[in-house]
Formats: structure tokens, sequence, C-alpha cells
């Protein structure tokens, strides 16, 4: 049977990833929308190539550009951020959420309210939005599969018992490139190294949110709205060769775990195909070359981050969606060459401290809130350069 599929963030690595599964069983899918936020050429060429119904670019200045590299085929063509939400509410089967950062929020929340199954790469929406987000899903009965490795193990090993039968989530962490590094070291970080990860190829943000653990903290923020255990029974747990994706401890002592080669195309399938199973053309776990795993506990001194998420969630309300925000601009400036890479969670952790934001009742209330902490996070970013 031909599902039908709505891919926002089609021209990233997740919607590449999920195209290549896509392009290997045609009669499987029919693509309806095909978003990007400014690269034409890639947009355009996927679209002639999947034949979407619609295809939104949200840089509103590249439209002449995909309107013209589309004339002659009958394929729509929108842009801007309005465009991007109304096409997360066209009929279809699945939406796929693979846009990077807060940019992805709107459209998720529009998916969810029209009752559509969301698979979830987006992580910042969850991180920013998880309440508004949860609380959509489950009056329109839409259901989110989540996309991200440890959140879909997790899912995964969640099928073995009932959720209040948990005792633990275990999240694993790969540790990110300067695992090994001493605080002195990772001051001289340059943006290169951090988008070099040891075991995942992922989009130039994430990567570098690996690499100061934020990445972990913002699975912990996010595990906290999909899996509600309770925070104090969710714990990460480093473990470098990323092939066991999470576990879950049930009250028996019974741990069930969810492994597999690092390769996106894993969890993507996995979401694409349930509650059935679709095969892939991964490598399959070849564990006696492998013929160790090893694990640590996390260096929460070296690696600050985690607690700054632990204590944001725990704290909750807006303070969330302030980090997650911060950590955008951080990360963007790091990227840019104009902060530190430890002043990345030191930007985070200043926003914070400088301001504690009214709970957020309503996505508007939220957008202020995003709104405020990345000029917040801007400020002490233009400090740094003048210091
Ligand atoms: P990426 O940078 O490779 O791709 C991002 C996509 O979002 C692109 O299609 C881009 O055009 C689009 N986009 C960027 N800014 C936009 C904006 N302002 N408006 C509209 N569209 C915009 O990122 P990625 O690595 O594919 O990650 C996508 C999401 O999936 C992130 O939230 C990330 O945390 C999550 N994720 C990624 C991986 C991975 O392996 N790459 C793993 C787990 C979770
Ligand atoms: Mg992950």
């Amino acid at each position: 049977m031909t599902r039908r599929l709505s891919l926002f963030g089609a021209t990233g690595s997740v919607g590449q990833s999920t195209l290549d599964l896509v392009r290997r069983d045609r009669e499987a899918w029919r693509v309806d929308v095909l978003t990007a936020n400014s690269d034409v050429d890639e947009l355009a060429r996927l679209a002639l190539e999947f034949g979407p119904e619609l295809v939104v670019i949200a840089d509103e200045g590249r439209y002449d550009a995909l309107k013209q590299a589309l004339t002659g085929t009958n394929i729509g063509v929108a842009a801007g951020a309005a465009a991007l939400t109304d096409a997360a509410t066209r009929p279809t089967d699945l939406v796929l959420a693979a846009i990077v950062g807060t940019a992805g929020l709107a459209p998720t929340m529009a998916a969810l309210e029209a009752g559509h199954d969301v698979a979830l790469a987006n992580k910042e929406s969850l991180v920013s939005a998880g309440e508004l987000m949860i609380a959509a899903a489950r009056k329109s009965g839409a259901t989110i599969l989540p996309i991200d490795s440890e959140h879909n193990a997790i899912f995964q090993c969640l099928a073995g018992g009932r959720i209040d039968q948990v005792r633990r989530i275990i999240l694993t962490a790969s540790g990110g490139p300067f695992r090994t590094w001493s605080a002195e070291e990772m001051r001289t970080v340059t943006p290169t190294q951090a988008v070099a990860h040891p075991n995942w190829s992922m989009g130039a943000k994430i990567s570098v949110d690996s690499a100061t653990m934020m990445n972990k903290g913002l699975e912990l923020i996010e595990a906290h709205h999909l899996f509600p255990v309770g925070l104090d029974r969710i714990e990460i747990l480093v473990h470098p060769q990323s092939v066991i994706h999470s576990l879950v401890e049930y009250v028996d002592c019974s741990t069930l775990a969810q492994l597999g080669s690092p390769d996106m195309r894993i969890p993507i399938a996995s979401a694409l195909a349930w509650p059935q199973r679709m095969a892939t053309p991964c490598a399959p776990l070849d564990l006696a070359s492998l013929a160790r795993l090893d694990f640590e506990a996390p260096d929460e001194e070296r690696f600050p981050a985690t607690a700054l998420c632990r204590g944001a969630i725990a704290e909750g309300g807006a303070r969330p969606a302030q980090l997650n925000a911060a950590n955008e601009v951080a990360v963007a400036a790091f990227l840019a060459g104009r902060i530190s890479f430890p002043a990345i969670v030191d930007t985070v952790r200043r926003v914070i401290d400088a301001d504690a934001p009214a709970a957020p009742g309503s996505l508007q209330d939220l957008f202020s809130v995003d709104a405020a902490s990345r000029a917040a996070a801007q400020h002490f970013v233009d400090h740094y350069e003048h210091a």
C-alpha cells in the first residue's frame, strides 16, 4: 500500500537519509511536500526526482529562483514561514520533521494540531515547546514517532513493558570528539574539529551540540516529554562506540537495549515503517569484530551542559525554551568563528542567570521568550567578541 509523506527539511542530513530510503522503494511512498531553507538548487533537484505536490522554500527571497527551476512541471511552489506552516496541515499520512532549530516548531505544531502523525527529528521544537506539543498531539490523536536515535531506541524498548513499570531510562551518549580532552585543551577547539563527529555524520548544529554534550542535555529534555517516567529516572551513560542507542530498565531488573550501526537510516526506517518493519541497506551489527563495548559516567565538570539542561527542565516553564534559543545563537556564533568553544555553554548559562521569563501559556508567548533569549545571547556574544 502506498503511504504519503511530507518531508520538512528535505535538503538536510536527516532529510537526505529519509529520501535515500524512499528512493529504494518508490512503490511504497508518495511524497506530498518537500521543504528547505534556502538551497534552491538541491530542493529543485529533489522535486524533479520525487514529484511532490508542493515545495516550500523558507527564504522568500529564493521564491523566484525556485519557481523558475520548476517551470513546466505541475509542482506547486510556495515560500516563507506561513507557507511552511500551511504545508504541514495538508492531507498526508506522515509528516517527517527534520528542520533544524526552533524554525521547525510552527510547522511541527501545525501538523500535530491537524492530527498528522509526526516522525520527529527536530528535537529543538520539543525542548522549547514540549508541553504544548504533547498536549496538541493528545488533543488531535496524533502520534509522535521519535527519530532521534536514542529516543527511537527507547520507544522500541518500551514495547517490552508498560511505562509505569519502568524503573530507569538510560540515555547513551558517545561523549563526542572531545570526550578525553581536558578543559584547558577544549579552549582551542575550532569549528572544523567540533563538526567532525567520531561516529555519526550529521548537520553542523547538532555536531557542535554533540561536542559540547548540549545535545545529550537537549535529549534529556526530549526524553522527559516523550516518556513521562519522572526526570530522576532518566540517566545519561557515556558509551563511545554508539552501538547501544539507549536502554530501558523495568521494575523486575530486566534491562532492554536497542543496538545498531550508527546510521540514522535505521531509526528513520523504524519510524517510517512503524508499527511494521522495513528493509534497509544499512550494515548489520558485527559484534564479534567490534569485540567490546565501553561505558563510563559522564563528566559534568568538563561538560556542564547536561546539568544545565537537567536544571532547566526541572524548573520548567520558559527555561528550556530560553536555554534552547541561547544555545542556537551561541552555536551559530561559534561556527562563525566569533566565540570560543567553551563560550557556547557559558553564553547559555549567562542568559539563564540574567532573566527568568514567565511560563509560556501559548505558542505566541513561547516565540516571545525565544526572541528575547536570542537577543540576550547575542548581547553576550558581542561582549565576548569585544572582550
Ligand atoms: P541539517 O542542518 O543537515 O538540515 C537542516 C534542514 O533544515 C535543511 O533542510 C535546511 O534547509 C532546513 N532549515 C534550516 N533552517 C531553516 C529555517 N530557518 N527554516 C526552514 N528550514 C530550515 O540538520 P540535520 O542534521 O539534518 O538535523 C535536523 C534535525 O534533526 C535537528 O533538529 C537535529 O537535532 C535532529 N537530528 C539530527 C540527526 C542527524 O544525524 N543529523 C540525528 C538526530 C537528530
Ligand atoms: Mg541523538
